[in-house]
């Protein structure tokens, strides 16, 4: 980090500031500019918030120069992680959706679209069993019967299963039955349920806030993996702006810039992005484009129906028109799908 002193900032209130880095094991690089003095420290930075630099008398301010999370940058681990869950490896070569309702209703609308977005190329089904409703009065989800069900469209069809986890009393449950686990972006910033599902063995897909920076997202993640949990898939699912035509701005740059800063694997959510079906597929492309190594879809035998997100799901013919686009942007960018 860099202390920046006030101007006219006193020898003695220089000389305390040196003392009090010193002794916290920070290394000193001193500038004595015309004007002010600035301070290179260089140490563990986690220490800065314990000893108070920021209040101490003459200090300006305390720039940080190192990024704030570790775990999930680059600097820490050059290569790109790839997750393995079952035969799927997540970050490697291969983009991979995953498909299925905002919400599991019932056997007959699992199964359904689970047996047609596996025939159109899907890998892992997604259903949510407890859902993060804006209204307490909408549809909350089956709970343990709707994780019942895509255990069965699991063992059906051999897709993996991707649900939401929303509270961590649920967490043994939940577990489970699912073979990763999605931090919805209401929870980014729940830092308890980030603690527990760090305990688990499984991976976790976890969405970036409603109006995180890219910076708290990594700091989230920061949060899973340094309790133990490394397998760590980013999810950018839109963020709020001005625009209120679409439900969300889906934000590509970050798909860029959080695969330049971090090694960790980023998908692409479109449906929460841009809340509107008919734009899905062109954003699922922008996404493979952009560099995504996968998607999330929301796809509804009869959206229609739909007792969550109708408007922004596909159809299982949409889903598998948008597949056979996929492939060729996929290809285009060196990658296979
Ligand atoms: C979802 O994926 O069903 C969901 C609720 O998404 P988000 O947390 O991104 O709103
Ligand atoms: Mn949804």
């Amino acid at each position: 980090m860099i202390v920046v002193m006030s101007y006219g900032a006193t020898e003695n209130e220089i000389e305390s500031v040196l003392v009090r880095l010193e002794r916290s094991g920070f290394q000193i690089h001193l500038s004595r500019g015309v004007e002010r003095t600035i301070i290179g420290a260089i140490g563990d930075k986690t220490r800065i918030g314990d000893i108070g630099l920021e209040a101490m008398p003459g200090v300006e301010k305390v720039v940080p120069i190192l990024q704030p999370y570790k775990l999930a940058s680059r600097t820490f681990q050059e290569e790109g992680t790839v997750i393995r869950v079952g035969d799927i490896e997540i970050g490697g070569e291969t983009v991979h959706v995953i498909a299925g309702p905002c919400a599991v209703e019932n056997r007959e609308q699992l199964l359904t679209t689970a047996r047609l977005v596996r025939e159109a190329g899907a890998t892992m089904l997604r259903g949510g069993a407890f859902k993060p409703r804006t209204s307490p009065y909408s549809f909350q989800g089956l709970e343990e019967e709707g994780l019942k069900l895509l255990a069965e469209a699991r063992q059906e069809t051999g897709l993996l299963v991707v649900t939401e986890i929303m509270d961590a009393r649920t967490l043994p449950m939940v577990a489970e039955y699912a073979d990763i686990l999605q931090i919805g972006a209401r929870n980014m910033q729940n830092f308890f349920l980030l603690k527990e599902v760090a305990k688990v063995d499984k991976p976790v897909i976890l969405k970036r806030g409603l109006s995180a920076t890219v910076e708290e997202w990594l700091m989230a993640a920061e949060y899973i993996m340094s309790g133990g949990n490394y397998n760590i898939i980013l999810c950018e699912r839109g963020i709020r702006s001005f625009e209120s035509y679409t439900r969300n701005t889906l934000d590509l740059t970050a798909v860029a810039v959080v695969k330049h800063l971090s090694h960790l694997p980023v998908i692409v959510d479109p449906s929460h992005a841009i809340g509107k079906w008919r734009f899905v597929p062109v954003m699922a492309r922008s996404a493979v484009a952009a560099g995504a190594d996968g998607l999330l879809v929301e796809v509804h035998p009869n959206p229609s129906e739909a007792l969550c997100d109708g408007q922004q799901s596909l159809t299982p013919g949409n889903f598998a028109a948008m597949m056979s686009d996929l492939k060729r942007v996929a290809e285009a960018v060196g990658r296979k799908m």
